[in-house]
């Protein structure tokens, strides 16, 4: 290709992307690679303003680690633990709503069910705090838990429990407002020996895809998106932002994508792999809201940037995800949630407008379809005429 080939590649990728029309995979990888990041970010603010116009959601929620014990070993991971270790723990019904109780008493509005994927297939002790709960899954342990939470306190669950079947999903839906999965990564290269998903059987691209389409088939709002740092090329996030949105075309029931950055953590495999820089995360982020388009909810979590986060807001992201008053983040215990007050500060000093949302997008609380009856009247207790929270 000679340069000026390349060049009017570039210009006609440009063209696109500031119209909002979603770039195929040619186009994304001549922004990714050839603009520079200024001109990335301008572009990407532009195509953000066309359907978020100044708003920035977050939504208060309070995090439940229903367990710790997975049967994955992903390298970059600090939340699993093996039984016996330190912050080995399957929390009890009493504990679940324990701490429920307490995020409603902070005005917290989301339950994020947060855990290991599938501990009881491997480990004997996980299947005994089953049994003595009546359970054979976790999956089932966990809708149930969905189900007290919902009851009890009114809090809209969210459930982040890894894959999922078609069964499962069933079950949640009777008392989720949305369910979520990270596709972390569609290539299969990260599984091999000496890389970050080489002993996690559940991050097989396939069958996180799966679960995102089974979803879809039962219109569950989901949530997924990206983990950037673990080994991955340009290319490779490129195809799974790519795989998200043809889910999301054939679906409709993508209601955020998310865009991860690994941060090193001294007990980890990766405790001394090379951290992402804030100019590569704001140029990931900036050609996700190119290849996703105007609509499509973006979110990086603040905490992950430290104080540099509101530079994210440059790149075209409209959320912050959720935001915790009452627990920390128990993915990422060392790195504290700003304030929400920091937040708001931080956010309407650069012209936004930072609104408070539900684990259900605005956009899906008016969608009939997307919600139980049961779980409807619970949304509908906490939703404005706007689907943005109340109060
Ligand atoms: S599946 Fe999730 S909890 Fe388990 S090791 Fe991987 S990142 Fe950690």
């Amino acid at each position: 290709m000679t340069q000026g080939t390349a060049s009017r590649r570039v210009e006609t990728a440009l063209e696109r992307a500031r119209h909002g029309r979603g770039v195929n995979r040619e186009e994304a990888l001549a922004l990714a690679q050839s603009v520079s990041l200024p001109e990335l970010l301008e572009v990407a603010s532009q195509v953000r303003e066309k359907a978020k116009g100044k708003t920035v959601s977050f939504s208060k929620k309070v995090f439940i680690p229903l367990t710790t014990l997975c049967r994955d070993y992903c390298s970059y991971c600090t939340f699993r633990k093996d039984p016996g270790q330190p912050g080995a723990h399957f929390m009890t019904p009493e504990e679940v709503l324990a701490v429920a109780e307490e995020g409603k008493r902070a005005r917290c509005k989301e339950a994020l069910f947060s855990l290991g994927d599938q501990p009881e297939r491997i480990f004997p002790e996980a299947r005994e705090f089953l049994r003595r709960q009546s359970f054979t899954r976790t999956l089932d342990y966990l809708a149930a838990m969905c189900e007290l939470v919902l009851e009890r306190t009114g809090l809209l669950p969210h459930a982040n429990p890894g894959v999922m079947d078609g069964e499962a999903l069933d079950k949640l839906k009777e008392s989720n407002a949305s369910v979520g999965l990270m596709l972390e990564n569609v290539s299969v290269r990260l599984m091999r020996d000496g890389l970050p998903h080489a002993k996690a059987p559940d991050k097989v691209p396939t069958l996180r895809l799966r679960t995102i389409e089974e979803a879809g088939k039962r219109s569950m709002a989901f949530t997924t998106g990206i983990l950037i740092g673990i080994g991955e090329t340009m290319e490779e996030r490129i195809d799974s932002l790519l795989a998200i949105r043809e889910m999301h075309e054939k679906y409709g029931h993508i209601q955020e994508v998310i865009v991860q950055n690994f941060r090193a953590k001294p007990d980890i495999p990766m405790a001394h792999y090379a951290e992402p820089s804030l100019a590569e995360m704001l140029r990931v982020l900036a050609v996700a809201r190119l290849i996703l388009g105007a609509k499509m909810n973006l979110q990086a979590p603040p905490n992950l940037s430290y104080d540099d986060f509101p530079r994210l807001l440059d790149a075209g992201i409209n959320d912050w995800g959720g935001i915790s008053p009452v627990t920390k983040d128990f993915i990422n215990p060392e790195a504290a949630w700003p304030q929400i007050a920091k937040l708001q500060k931080e956010t309407e000093e650069r012209g936004f407008l930072l609104r408070e949302r539900l684990a259900l997008y605005p956009e899906f609380v008016t969608q009939e379809n997307f919600l139980t009856s049961h779980v409807r009247e619970k949304v509908n207790a906490l939703a404005g005429p706007d689907g943005f929270a109340t109060g």
